[in-house]
């Protein structure tokens, strides 16, 4: 076996006893970890401040804000927040099923009835964003939507058992079929979010009066951003790749100037119209027709029940 990595320490983070490391970005490693004075289980991201300019440190100091302002099932909550000399803590709740990505590399890709019970709880943590707190979070993606716990995947379960909420605890997962033991899904990761909205008048944040068209505009429609990026999640979940996708970047980048994606056979021949019908809905150019959070909360396929097993033969 490995010799296991011997985990930092940090000044400023003695209360908490450092587990393994969960995740890193470009400036900042998220650990598992202990907090010692609680005896609980945290996730702590811990941020380098001297790699960061003014405006990077601003960010950080906005993300801890638009957390703390948030309470909601589907988004992964702020505990605390400590800052040394050298580092920002972000003591968060423990996600320990991980990143979604690495469950569609996984499994491949989820059933429809698995990917609605993922994706609607991802939608209704935005639709909580994007109503009751007036912010956009601007990087919905895989890697940014965690896990609680680890999903239970069985070797040997009945192959046509739909998805089923009250079987939940059951710890019951198919591959491709269907199944629970999934848990909860929650949106995490708020370093490029932003509060467009205020949240009491519902009217863009900063003076109207002296706003210029395209601002006002800009902001009608940036919560848009989100609704594209869930269109993505799901078509990502739905066939295991992502609709977008070049080795050339300057390729990429005029595909998805132009909405240019299909629905490539023979991965997308057994999946629904519905399912076809609402992504498109979303992964459509125009931002004013893009559908909103409530319009796609509102589209049968979300309010579809699961597939009644076939009868038995
Ligand atoms: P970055 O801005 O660097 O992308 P994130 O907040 O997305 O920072 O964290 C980076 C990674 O760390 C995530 O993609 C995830 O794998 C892991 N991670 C972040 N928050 C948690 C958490 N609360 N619980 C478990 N893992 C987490
Ligand atoms: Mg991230």
């Amino acid at each position: 076996r490995e010799l296991k990595e011997t985990m930092p320490t940090y000044k400023g983070l003695e209360n908490f006893k450092i587990v393994e490391k969960m995740g890193d970005g470009a400036f900042s490693n998220v650990y598992h970890a202990l907090d010692l004075t609680t005896n609980k289980k945290v996730a702590v991201k811990v941020v380098r401040k001297f790699e960061l300019n003014a405006s990077q440190r601003a960010n950080i100091l906005k993300e801890v804000q638009i957390m703390r302002g948030t309470n909601h099932p589907s988004i992964v909550k702020l505990i605390s927040f400590s800052e040394s000399e050298e580092h920002y803590f972000l003591v968060l709740e423990l996600m320990e099923g991980g990143e979604l990505f690495h469950q569609i590399v996984k499994l491949t890709y989820f059933s429809e009835n698995l990917s609605r019970h993922v994706i609607l709880q991802v939608a209704t943590g935005i639709r909580y964003l994007h109503e009751e707190r007036g912010v956009v979070h601007r990087d919905i993606k895989p890697e940014n939507l965690l896990f609680e716990r680890i999903p239970i995947i069985p070797s040997k379960v009945p192959a046509h058992r739909p998805y089923d909420e009250e079987k939940e605890d059951e710890g019951e997962f198919i591959p491709g079929v269907g199944g629970g033991g999934i848990g909860r899904v929650k949106i995490a990761d708020f370093g490029l979010s932003k509060v467009v909205w205020n949240e009491e008048t519902m009217t863009p944040c900063g003076t109207v009066g002296y706003t210029a068209p395209e601002i006002v505009k800009d902001e009608r429609y940036s919560k848009s951003v989100d609704m594209w990026a869930l269109g993505c999640v799901l078509y990502t979940l739905l066939c295991g790749f992502p609709p977008f996708y070049d080795e050339s970047i300057n390729v990429l980048t005029e595909k998805v100037a132009r909405g240019y994606y299909t629905f490539l056979s023979p991965w997308w021949d057994d999946i629904s119209g519905s399912a076809k019908d609402l992504i498109q809905h979303l992964l459509c150019v125009d931002p004013a027709q893009r559908y909103t959070i409530d319009e796609f909360l509102a589209h049968p396929w979300c309010n579809a029940s699961p597939a009644p097993p076939p009868p038995p033969t």
